[in-house]
């Protein structure tokens, strides 16, 4: 069987080999990373740690990194604020949301690793040096169908969330990659890794594309392909994630993930995971929130049962062809919101917050509000029929559903969607705000098969010898859908397995 599909575009092709003629230069390593973000970084740092030469070869300026939560099953930190996960309901719970199409081996050892993971980072970035402290995220979902679990860890007041970044995967980053330069790894920026040399079966070096030429990277003991997603590539998406096409993609740094790694790993005799690869994605084209209450499409008819989490929803307006729809509240919001909480909440639902923060922060809704409503992403007015005039959809259509939504919370009962009573709560204080929202993608969270050992995988599940890959290069963590079981798990298995893979090349 070939790893590689004769319908996909021209992004499949091999390209002709590099003579050597246009090498400008070649160097020597043990262990060879391609890329420098979260994944790539903590496979560097754990090398370097064992011992090992290490080399990151990275196509940008700089390490990228984007986003707050990591999320992990567990560790030292979270067991001191009281909370454990039971990690065998954990892992069950992850393979049904993922239709069992994830490598159960792979999420094993995410839920069984990833607390020393952390450990690990939280020693280094909680350093007098860096001065970060950890704090644990308990802003997920609480309802049995979507159950979310605690486990998601930000890293706030570190150099890099001084600077203004976001805090989190920045400051995981910034430390790892100056522990790294106190261990001798060697960092090649702007040089874009372009082909995989093989001797004797065995990938043995990288070719990279830099400003003055092409370099060569040798590498003893492994190439590990850390180059993140394809969300970048629209051609590698229209093949392997058509649906990632059809929503903003709001990937960082822009153009930097094109899908390289993956290519070069399918040349190299890797397979991919099954297609259509998985997204990552949330409800956050527009209106930064999308609540509960009642939602309307562009008709002014309900469309979905709105006690969902944020993938659900998103999965439910693609599935719909619809590029957005409006999620509706009245004034009462500041009360209304947080009486749905215990039942529901998640990200898009409920805003970030501690573990003992149990206020929902209304002057920061009420901010988001003035400026969604500066910007047009939020309406408000007296009456339905205004409200559905600001919309632009139908005055009668929209009134309808909002009077027919109103009756069936007084009764108690959602003939239309089921949705939970506790959650059927009228919209009855004017004024009346429309938020609109879409779905975004963050990342495309498919690519090469890997064992448990992050050995990339040829189409008979043997190894291509000397190659790796982890990160959202790597396949097999998601299969169909991003679950939420831990917020911030994308994150979480790149810095796991990242970690462990380092690890592994130096035991
Ligand atoms: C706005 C936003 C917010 C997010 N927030 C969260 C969050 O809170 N929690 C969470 O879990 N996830 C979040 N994510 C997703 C998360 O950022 C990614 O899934 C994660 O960073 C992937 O890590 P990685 O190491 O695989 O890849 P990346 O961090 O993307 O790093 C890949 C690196 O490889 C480099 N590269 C690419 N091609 C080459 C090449 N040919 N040669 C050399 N280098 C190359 C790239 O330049 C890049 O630096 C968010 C995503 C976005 C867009």
């Amino acid at each position: 069987m070939s790893n590689i599909n004769n319908c996909w575009g021209s992004w499949a092709r091999q390209p002709e080999p590099i003579a050597d003629e246009d090498i400008i230069s070649t160097e020597n390593c043990e262990v060879l990373i391609l890329g420098a973000g979260i994944s790539g970084m903590s496979c560097a740092l754990r090398a370097a740690q064992g011992g090992a030469k290490v080399t990151v070869m990275e196509k940008g300026a700089k390490w990228s990194a984007r986003g707050g939560n990591i999320g992990v099953a567990g560790s030292k930190y979270m067991k001191s604020l009281g909370y454990e996960n039971d990690i065998d309901a954990l892992s069950r719970e992850w393979i049904k949301r993922c239709g069992s199409r994830c490598s159960e081996e792979l999420v094993r050892l995410y839920f069984s690793r990833s607390s020393e993971a952390m450990d690990w980072l939280l020693d280094i970035v909680t350093a007098p040096e860096y001065g970060a402290r950890p704090e644990l995220q308990a802003c997920i979902y609480h309802g049995e169908t979507y159950r979310e679990h605690m486990g998601s860890h930000r890293i706030f007041d570190g150099p890099m969330a001084k600077k203004g970044l976001r805090p989190g995967a920045a400051d995981a980053v910034h430390a790892m990659y100056c522990e790294a330069l106190k261990l001798g790894v060697k960092f090649i920026f702007n040089c874009s890794a372009c082909r995989l040399i093989k001797e004797d079966g065995r990938v043995a070096a990288t070719i990279g594309a830099c400003a003055d030429g092409y370099i060569r990277i040798n590498a003893t003991k492994g190439v590990v392909i850390a180059t993140g997603d394809i969300s970048g590539n629209d051609e590698m998406c229209a093949d392997l994630a058509p649906l990632a096409n059809r929503c903003p993609k709001i990937y960082t740094p822009v153009g930097q993930n094109t899908g390289d790694g993956h290519r070069l790993g399918l040349w190299a005799g890797g397979s991919f995971e099954q297609q259509p690869f998985p997204l990552m994605l949330h409800p956050q084209a527009y209106f930064f929130s999308s609540l509960c209450f009642l939602f309307v499409d562009k008709k002014g008819r309900r469309f979905m049962n709105e006690d969902n989490y944020i993938q659900g929803k998103c999965n439910t307006l693609l599935s719909k062809n619809m590029d957005y729809a409006w999620s509706i509240i009245d004034s009462a919001w500041a009360e209304k919101i947080p009486a749905t909480l215990p039942y529901g909440g998640g990200i898009f639902w409920d805003i970030d917050h501690g573990p003992d923060d149990t206020e929902f922060p209304t002057e920061k809704f009420a901010g988001m509000l003035e400026r969604g409503m500066k910007a047009g992403t939020a309406v408000m007015a007296d009456s339905f029929e205004a409200l559905a005039e600001k919309m632009g959809i139908d005055a009668e259509s929209f009134s309808k559903t909002a009077e027919k939504y109103n009756a069936a919370c007084a009764n108690g009962k959602d003939s239309d969607f089921g949705k939970r009573s506790e959650l059927l709560i009228p919209l009855d204080k004017p004024p009346y705000y429309a938020l609109k929202f879409g779905s975004a993608v963050l990342a495309v969270v498919g690519g090469l098969r890997v064992g448990a050992d992050m050995g990339v995988l040829d189409e008979n599940n043997d190894s291509v010898d000397g190659l790796y890959a982890i990160g959202n290069a790597a396949g097999g963590r998601y299969g169909v859908d991003y679950p939420m079981v831990i917020p911030g798990n994308s994150h979480g298995t790149a810095l796991t397995f990242g970690y462990l893979l380092g690890g592994f090349l130096t035991e």
